[in-house]
């Protein structure tokens, strides 16, 4: 069976910890897009670790870490995360990358910071990964796949074409130094080098994994609004963040993914620029909650950048987990919220003076202002409840409240960052 875990809002909803526990009982983990600009934070018995290529199945030694075609592949930066995660003890883990996946170049993570300094005040807040000009390459069809990597010849002539068109804009638009074709070549064998061991035909490996009844996670990076055709764009990220992807950059059949995990954060937040209606705009308020958000409060786990702040949001999130398709809601980080007397939710927008229940398209999200309604707190530690009817009262009613507004079923509760903090519901 193949179940896919995303994310119904701007990321960081704790999918990593999701994935990580749901990998207990997995054969296969798959990273199926995105690259290394997000990261995803997990707590287990090795310690507390940020991914950003790895899969987040990769602490057990019974799963195969998959990076398949749809990824933004850093090699170097694979590389490092590898040795990173076995020098902390860790077992080396099994892991295959796609023969088809396309290589961050250098060159991408310098355009990325060229372009955002270009831009000035009208920059996207982009993590300067590479990503967007990973992605604009690869759909410009002057990506590098890693199968490239084993023929010179084609590499040599590949990297001269490359050149001649990126050295235009480094010199004319960006005043930048020239790629250099002999320095360029020699890094991509490096590359070559680090990748060798991983690489093979993993759609080819997950459709026998598929025949043979294996228990396949594919787990996506950020969520539904910064998806590139149903987010927030412009300010999105380049790979589509849905499930239906999912069957895409793994190359899987649609019909096979049969459960989509949508992860849920009991509260908001957001990386980077862009709209953000049930934004807490009080900064003492919002620092309190990003002191006490996530693990370790709510900073970037690639970049520590302080996240945006905001309380629950019913209507990104409806529209979220029905992008997802999503037939299994966990819900996250509720513990966090244990400190409030009172805890606004957003549960409609206002839009030129009319109050709309569906997510809008980005220009007039733009105007939108939060409808809020405060629910009454709990007042205390919910950490280490494992079952769901000894929840306080009030919790419940949070947890019940939320569900109806976003109308798909809660089936999982998290009430901490560890493995075992979770609550199973049957509904
Ligand atoms: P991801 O990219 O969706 O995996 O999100 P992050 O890596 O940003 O995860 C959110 C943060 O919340 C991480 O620091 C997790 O360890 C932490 N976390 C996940 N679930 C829970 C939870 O239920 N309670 C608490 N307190 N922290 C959690």
């Amino acid at each position: 069976m193949v179940k896919a875990v995303v994310g119904a809002n701007w990321g960081d909803e704790g999918k990593g910890k999701i994935t990580d526990m749901l990998s207990e009982s997995a054969d296969i983990i798959v990273r199926f897009q995105g690259g290394a600009n997000a990261g995803h934070t997990i707590v287990n018995d090795y310690g507390t670790f940020a991914l950003h290529t790895l899969p987040s199945g990769v602490f057990y030694g019974h799963t195969t870490s998959v990076i398949a075609n749809g990824v933004a592949l850093n090699i170097p930066v694979l590389a490092k995360e590898i040795q990173s995660i076995v020098d902390r003890g860790v077992p080396m883990p099994r892991i295959l990358v796609s023969d088809r996946a396309q290589m961050v170049m250098p060159y991408h993570i310098l355009f990325d910071e060229y372009e955002e300094e270009r831009l000035g005040k009208a920059s996207f807040g982009s993590t300067k990964s590479g990503i967007a000009p990973f992605y604009s390459d690869k759909f410009a069809k002057i990506g590098y796949q890693v199968s490239e990597l084993f023929d010179e010849e084609l590499l040599k002539d590949k990297i001269h074409r490359t050149c001649e068109q990126k050295n235009v804009l480094l010199e004319h638009l960006y005043h930048k130094p020239l790629i250099d074709e002999k320095e360029l070549f020699n890094t991509l064998i490096s590359y070559r080098k680090m990748i060798e061991p991983y690489v093979c035909d993993v759609s080819a490996f997950l459709w026998n994994a598929i025949k043979e009844g294996k228990e396949i996670l594919l787990e996506g990076q950020l969520g539904t609004l910064k998806d590139p055709d149903h987010g927030i764009y412009p300010m999105v990220t380049s790979s589509s963040t849905l499930a239906g992807y999912g069957a895409v950059g793994a190359g899987i059949p649609p019909y096979s993914i049969e459960k989509v995990v949508t992860v849920v954060k009991a509260y908001s937040s957001a990386v980077g620029a862009g709209a953000f209606v049930s934004e807490i705009l009080d900064e003492t308020e919002a620092e309190e909650l990003r002191k006490r958000g996530g693990n370790a409060g709510e900073y970037g786990a690639t970049t520590g950048r302080p996240r945006r702040m905001g309380w629950f949001d019913c209507v990104a999130t409806r529209y979220g987990c029905r992008l997802q398709g999503t037939t299994d809601v966990a819900f996250t980080v509720l513990d966090v919220l244990g400190y409030l007397d009172k805890i606004p939710v957003c549960v409609g927008y206002e839009v030129d003076g009319q109050e709309i229940k569906d997510f809008p398209v980005t220009h007039l999200l733009e105007k939108a202002k939060p409808i809020l309604v405060e629910l009454d707190g709990w007042k205390c530690d919910i950490t280490g409840i494992s079952e769901y009817d000894k929840l306080p009262e009030n919790c419940r009613k949070y947890i019940e409240f939320i569900e109806e507004h976003i109308g798909f079923p809660i089936t999982m509760v998290s009430n901490g960052p560890k493995r075992s903090d979770i609550i199973y519901r049957n509904i």
